[in-house]
C-alpha cells in the first residue's frame, strides 16, 4: 500500500501547474493532521486545515534578513494567503506563535482563519491530485469541485452545515500511509517548497531552509528562565545542574519528526545532552517523567504559556508522540542519555507502544 501512495505523492510534488506554494503547504498540513490526531483519522475538515496552513506560513512570512522583505509565495503577485498572515502577523508583532482559537484570541485572527479557509476550498485542495490532464484521487475525495460556490461557503461558516460539506474524506489506507511516511515526505515536501521560494524570489542558495521551517531559536530563549525554574535548576535528561548559559531548550520529540514548539514538548537541557539526543527519540523512562511532568505541572505550565504568550496545546502534543511511539519498529534505537542508545527489542514493543495512548485518555 505505502509504496504506490508514495509513488503517486512524488507525481503530484513534480507536477507543475501551481503557481504558488499552496500545494506544500496542503500537502504538510494534512500530514500534521493525521499524526496529530493520534490515531489515523478518516477525515478532517477545511476549518482544521485552514488553522495548519495559517501556522505553517506563520513564520515564512516574517521579513527575510537577507532581503529584507516578505518573500514571495506565488509567481507573479504574493500569494493571497501569504498576504493574509503577514497582514496579521504585522498588525499583532507582539505575537511569536499564532494565538489559540477561541474567546481570547487577537481580533481578527477568526477571520483570517476563515479567508485562509476559503481560499484552500476554492484554489488548493480540488486542484491538488490533478496531475498529467487526468485525477486521481489517492490521497481525498472531497464534495465540491472548483466551481464551489462563494456564498454556499459563506451560509456554512454562518453556521449553515447543509450548505457545504466541510469534511476532507481521506481514501482507505491513505492516513495511515501518511503517517508512516510522514518522516519521510516531510522534508521531501520542505525541500521542494524551498526551491520554489528560491526560484520565486531570485535568491542564491542561502540559509533559507532554517528560515522557512526551522524553529524560532530567538523566541525560544524567552523560555529559559521559566523553565529553569519548572526544572529546579536541574537538566531534564541527566538531572545535573544547569549552569548558568549552558542551557537549550530541547523539544522532547525533535522538531525533525514533528515540528511541535508547543510548551509541553519543551524542556531544558545541557547544552551537550541537547547535542547527544540529535533527532532521537528518548527512551521510555524519559518519556515516563517527561508525561508526569505534563500532568502533575500542568499549572504551572500554563501559567509560564500565559506569561510568555507561548502556544500550549496538550492534545495536540500527545496525540503526536502517540503516534510517533507506536509506530517505533523492533530494533530502532533510543537514547537513553549521554552517548548511550538503546535498542528496542520485541520485548519492550509493548511498552514503547503503549506510551502516549494513555496521554491521549488524560
Ligand atoms: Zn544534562
Amino acid at each position: 500500500m505505502t509504496l504506490p501512495f508514495l509513488e503517486k505523492l512524488l507525481q503530484v510534488l513534480a507536477q507543475g501547474g501551481f503557481s504558488s506554494t499552496y500545494k506544500y503547504a496542503v500537502l504538510l498540513g494534512l500530514i500534521d493532521l493525521c499524526v496529530e490526531a493520534g490515531h489515523p483519522p478518516t477525515s478532517v475538515t477545511t476549518a482544521q486545515l485552514a488553522r495548519r496552513v495559517v501556522e505553517l506560513y506563520w513564520r515564512q512570512v516574517r521579513p527575510y534578513p537577507v532581503v529584507q522583505r516578505v518573500l514571495g509565495q506565488n509567481r507573479g503577485g504574493q500569494a493571497t494567503i501569504a498576504k493574509l498572515v503577514a497582514d496579521f502577523r504585522q498588525a499583532h508583532p507582539d505575537l511569536v506563535s499564532p494565538p489559540r482559537v477561541g474567546p481570547l484570541a487577537p481580533a481578527g485572527f477568526d477571520r483570517l482563519l476563515v479567508d485562509v479557509e476559503w481560499v484552500l476550498v476554492e484554489y488548493p485542495l480540488p486542484r491538488l491530485q490533478r496531475v498529467g490532464g487526468g485525477e486521481e484521487r489517492f490521497i481525498y475525495t472531497i464534495g465540491w469541485g472548483a466551481d464551489v460556490s462563494r456564498a454556499a461557503f459563506a451560509r456554512y461558516k454562518r453556521g449553515d452545515s447543509a450548505a457545504f460539506d466541510n469534511r476532507i474524506l481521506l481514501q482507505p489506507g491513505a492516513a495511515e500511509s501518511l503517517v508512516a511516511l510522514a518522516a519521510v515526505v516531510r522534508p521531501l515536501v520542505q525541500q521542494n517548497w524551498m526551491v520554489m521560494v528560491r526560484a520565486i524570489n531570485g535568491l542564491p542558495e542561502a540559509e533559507l531552509d532554517g528560515f522557512l521551517f526551522g524553529t524560532e531559536r530567538v523566541g525560544l530563549g524567552a523560555l529559559q528562565r521559566p523553565l529553569l525554574a519548572l526544572q529546579n535548576g536541574r537538566c531534564f535528561y541527566c538531572e545535573g545542574s544547569l549552569a548558568k548559559g549552558s542551557s537549550q531548550v530541547d523539544h522532547f520529540l525533535p522538531w525533525s519528526r514533528y515540528p511541535d514548539d508547543g510548551l509541553d514538548n519543551l524542556l531544558l537541557t545541557h547544552d551537550h545532552c541537547n547535542r547527544e539526543k540529535l533527532h532521537f527519540l528518548a527512551d521510555i523512562g524519559f518519556g515516563g517523567r517527561w508525561e508526569a511532568r505534563s500532568r502533575e505541572q500542568s499549572a504551572r505550565l500554563d501559567e509560564i504559556a500565559g506569561e510568555a504568550r507561548w502556544a500550549r496545546d496538550r492534545s495536540r502534543t500527545f496525540g503526536v508522540v502517540a503516534s510517533v511511539y507506536q509506530g517505533v519498529p523492533d530494533g530502532v534505537r533510543l537514547w537513553a542519555g549521554g552517548d548511550r542508545l538503546r535498542r528496542v527489542n520485541l520485548d519492550d514493543l509493548p511498552d514503547v507502544h503503549g506510551f502516549g495512548r494513555g496521554l491521549l485518555t488524560s
